[in-house]
């Protein structure tokens, strides 16, 4: 058996659903301008971050000397339990995103990329470096797992498989091993074609997510104007939510998944079947006078190890009381 499908064989059993493999060279063209008109057209908003390292963010060499290949992964999220456990508890509650039900994909991920570093070490001959990547590092992912034929990048601006949809957790590991390139889905993302357009073909003329967007922030260019977007402003934005915005977040606590869940990609997606990862039914709908009456300390414990605790108590607070005032 090859190297790589010793590595993907691996990954599968340590519970990822998909794994591909791409060079470590830059992004395309087309994506690297897409990203670039993007920040210099304002829509990242408040995310300041998003503009700097803009070369390491294009490029995965420069995260990693003497790179040579990039491993993209990813993990199913999709819930199985959505509808057993939302229940029409009389109280009023908050939805949170589905991705925040689990315990902190980030931890948990790195964790499981730490041992897939450790089997590549065991089975190879020579030294190796890895550089492990989860979300923290500035990284073009869904440019990469596209390369890697994981998907395309559909207009909800999200990684589609077709099989799995788009509620994947991705990962990537950089290193310094060659290894034999997958190839992508959608033959635009080896090609350094500038004209390409931000949404691919694979969206053929669906709208829907453009549709169900209730503030608007998919744009019809395709682009996401993140400061319209309610999955941005409850988790990453500190200020007050602008009153034209927060009237539409219905009683969405925390993030937001219309647009994932209205893709047909999404629809017929099996659920998660990796039972490692801890999954939370219970803070799938949140009651919201329960969120108001936490402390420092209670929320800090509750929250221990889930995404929701990134957000902070205040800003969640926030949250909650928007809610409460589109529930009446
Ligand atoms: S996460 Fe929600 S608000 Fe943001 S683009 Fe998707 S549907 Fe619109
Ligand atoms: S809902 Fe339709 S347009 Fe949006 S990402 Fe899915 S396939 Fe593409």
């Amino acid at each position: 058996m090859g190297l790589e499908k010793k590595i993907k064989q691996k990954a599968s059993e340590l519970g990822f659903d998909i794994v591909g493999i791409t060079d470590a060279s830059a992004i395309g063209a087309a994506h690297r301008n897409l990203l670039a008109d993007w920040l210099k057209d304002g829509f990242a908003a408040n995310m300041n971050y998003m503009h700097r390292n803009f070369e390491k963010r294009i490029n995965p060499a420069k995260l990693l000397e003497n790179a040579e290949s990039v491993i993209c992964l990813g993990l199913n999220y999709k819930p199985k339990s959505r509808k057993q456990n939302i229940t029409d508890k009389k109280e009023p509650t908050g939805k949170v995103a589905d991705y925040a039900c689990y315990e902190d994909y980030h931890n948990f991920i790195k964790g499981q990329l730490r041992n897939l570093t450790e089997f590549i070490t065991s089975i190879t001959s020579q030294p190796v470096k890895f550089k492990i990547c989860v979300d923290s590092v500035p990284l073009a992912e869904r440019a990469l797992a596209e390369r890697a034929g994981l998907g395309f990048i559909g207009k909800n601006r999200m990684l589609i498989n077709s099989q799995l949809g788009s509620q994947i957790f991705l990962a990537e590991i950089i290193t310094t091993l060659k290894l034999k390139k997958d190839k992508p889905i959608m033959p635009d993302s080896e090609k350094n074609n500038e004209s390409r357009k931000p949404v691919e073909p694979g969206c053929l003329n669906c709208n829907r997510c453009v549709d169900a967007c209730p503030t608007g922030a998919l744009r019809p260019d395709g682009r996401l104007d993140a400061e319209k977007c309610i999955s941005y402003l409850t988790i990453e934005y500190k200020k007050q939510i602008p009153y034209e915005v927060a009237g539409k977040m219905g009683n969405r606590l925390f993030g937001c998944d219309r647009c994932l869940l209205a893709c047909p990609y999404q629809k017929n997606a099996p659920c998660c079947k990796n039972d490692r990862i801890k999954f939370y039914p219970d803070r799938m709908e949140i009651s919201l006078q329960h969120i108001l009456t936490l402390n420092d300390a209670d929320f800090k414990t509750e929250f221990a190890d889930s995404p929701i605790k990134r957000t902070g108590l205040d800003a969640l607070k926030r949250n909650a009381k928007i809610c409460l005032s589109n529930l009446k």
